[in-house]
């Protein structure tokens, strides 16, 4: 018979692994995914040079971080420099980057250290979309179907603007521009694809997406479209912002006509710079349809793509998100998702679980085998 005192410290010795053990697992499905290929759009590449930077730093390039933080809604418009009562902005890493950096961890459910971590940098160079993060919060608990409960990481544009008509249900019209378009792809081939992520936001919500021939009339206005294209809002070339959208009701949905836009990975024309088209545009309806950046990495809501991933299937976040602005399609079932993503995540899961077992099974034999 093993002593009292000798299974308390098998015990506590069991607690304690079971708590390094669930600690390490968020942290590590937080991360981003390893890169593919280069992705150096509009000169983001050059913040490599900025690694392990942090408060007391002083490197080249820094202001330029602190103009990219501005941009995306992480430190005030203008210039980061405005907190020493304007001008421009320094190559020194203060208090103010460093709580610009933390906020933007935060947002991106990256590990917050304050300081400019591989991962860190790794999101920033990351192509991405031109709409900031700076939105109102959703709903910030829910409970599951476990019952447990649940963070959404949804978000909406300030004052949580949407579409609405006099009558119900909604029917919105859509156009791809014939002029603004990238030569590579056909206008079919295109219709296509945005017919398809117009689908996935109309199953799972009242509204429905026409398409139209007459452009100028449309709702909603898609287009590809290059550097400085009269909106106030440039591209940028190659990689870095790759599309954007305006909030309700206006409607424009624009896309960086200089990307190597796909509409597949097999078709043997894809290169290491290629962005997958339908998941893009799907999250640019998204915008359209008034809902902003989520934190859910997995989430089509999240504001950054590497290139060579497809993005493109609605998550409970997306879809709770966009139901909280326009209720629930009466034929669509949220378990159905719930069931869908839980399947999909069952083996990962259930290997940790079965990884961790195994572990804690060999602690114990460690600790009586020593203690007996
Ligand atoms: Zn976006
Ligand atoms: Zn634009």
């Amino acid at each position: 018979m093993v002593p009292c005192r000798r299974l308390g410290h098998a015990a506590a010795a069991c607690l304690l692994l079971l708590l390094i053990l669930s600690c390490a697992g968020p942290a590590a499905a937080a991360r981003p995914a390893p890169a593919h290929g280069r992705h150096d759009g509009a000169g983001w590449h050059a913040f490599k040079r900025l690694q392990d930077a942090r408060r007391g730093s002083h490197v080249t390039g820094l202001r330029e971080l602190k103009r990219y933080l501005a941009t995306f809604g992480y430190m005030p418009a203008g210039t980061a420099g405005a907190e020493h009562g304007g001008g421009e902005p320094t190559d020194a890493f203060d208090e103010h980057l460093e709580a610009a950096v933390k906020r933007y961890q935060s947002r991106l459910s990256l590990p917050v250290t304050g300081s400019l971590d591989a991962a860190t940098l790794d999101q920033i160079m990351s192509p991405r979309c031109g709409v900031e993060d700076d939105h109102d919060h959703g709903v910030s608990v829910s409970p599951d179907h476990h019952g447990g409960a649940v963070v959404s990481r949804f978000t909406f544009f300030k004052g949580e603007p949407r579409w609405t008509q006099r009558s119900e249900p909604i029917v919105l019209s859509y156009a791809v521009s014939p002029t603004a378009t990238v030569s590579y792809l056909s206008p079919d081939d295109v219709r296509a694809v945005f017919r398809r992520a117009f689908d996935r936001w109309a199953l799972v919500i009242p509204v429905s997406f026409v398409e139209t021939d007459d452009y100028d009339a449309a709702d909603i206005k898609v287009g590809f479209h290059k550097g400085n294209h009269g909106d106030g809002v440039p591209f940028d070339g190659p990689l870095g912002v790759l599309g954007h959208a305006f909030s309700p009701k206006n409607g424009r949905l624009h896309l960086d006509a200089s990307e190597q836009w796909a509409l597949s990975f097999s078709d043997g024309t894809e290169t290491s710079e290629s962005i997958d088209l339908e998941s893009v545009a799907t999250h640019e309806i998204g915008h359209v349809l008034g809902l902003g950046h989520s934190t859910s990495p997995h989430a089509v809501m999240y504001p950054s793509i590497k290139p060579l991933q497809k993005k493109a299937d609605l998550t409970v976040d997306d879809v709770e998100g966009v139901q909280q602005l326009y209720g629930s399609n009466p034929d669509f079932r949220l378990s159905s998702l719930y069931n869908e993503q839980d399947t999909s995540m069952a083996p990962e899961r259930s290997s940790w679980v079965a990884s961790s077992a195994r572990l804690l099974v060999g602690a114990v034999s460690i600790i009586l085998l020593t203690h007996l």
